[in-house]
């Protein structure tokens, strides 16, 4: 699987602020990216059990509509206190008006019923890219996870990133306990679980090598 220079590369999500992310990702390799909304595609219902099933599921669902190859994210918070949770449901557990103050005080309310010692968690994020389908045949696909550790605080702090930023210390780097929410975005984004997905997915080769 290779992406030549010029490529179209749908990125498969309808969250303006990933594809924003990924676009910036992708500016030095030459692809010409575009997001699933402006293709008016439809978004497929999440239905994996992972976080690599879902990827694959929105990679594959937007490279057999778009008639492109399609790249797609799936990502969340692993509490491993709480077995995974919310793990693939961490959208979700913001509810309907995606307030992450909710679901970020679910955490802290299950950890106390629990009377958990263990505060670890990692963000996950498997990236998955999808060819589209060829003379009638599915077209390949491949996945790339990439993960950071860290503990979970409470209350929230700090106003930077967005979904659970606020209670994450990250168990890395020079930054003491300060969390994802409090850290410089531009640092963040380089050790974050997106950036590592990322990574593997350019050391792969299928992109073409950055200017
Ligand atoms: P997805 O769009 O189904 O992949 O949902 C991912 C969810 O995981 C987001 O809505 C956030 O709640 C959470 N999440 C993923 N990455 C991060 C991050 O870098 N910081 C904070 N929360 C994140």
């Amino acid at each position: 699987m290779r992406l030549p220079r010029g490529s179209v590369l749908i990125v498969a999500s309808h969250n303006s602020g990933k594809v924003r992310e990924i676009k910036a990702l992708l500016g030095p390799h030459g692809i010409e990216p575009v997001g699933a909304a402006e293709l008016h595609l439809p978004e497929p219902e999440e239905t994996g059990l992972t976080f690599a099933a879902n990827a694959e599921l929105k990679a594959r669902a937007a490279a057999d509509a778009g008639k492109h190859p399609a790249l797609a994210d799936d990502s969340g918070l692993w509490v491993n206190a709480l077995n995974g949770d919310p793990g693939i449901y961490s959208a979700r557990w913001a509810g309907p008006t995606k307030d992450f103050s909710i679901a970020m005080a679910r955490i802290e309310r299950e950890l106390l019923d629990k009377k958990a010692h263990d505060f670890s968690a990692k963000f996950v994020c498997a990236l998955s890219i999808a060819m589209p389908p060829r003379d009638g045949k599915q077209g390949e696909i491949k996945t790339f996870e990439g993960e950071v550790h860290g503990r979970l605080t409470f209350p929230p702090r700090g106003t930077h990133g967005f979904g659970y930023d606020p209670i994450f210390i990250p168990g890395e780097g020079k930054f003491g306990d300060m969390t994802f929410g409090e850290i410089d975005p531009h640092a963040k984004n380089a050790m974050s679980h997106r950036a590592r997905a990322f990574e593997k997915l350019l050391h792969s080769g299928i992109l073409a090598e950055s200017y």
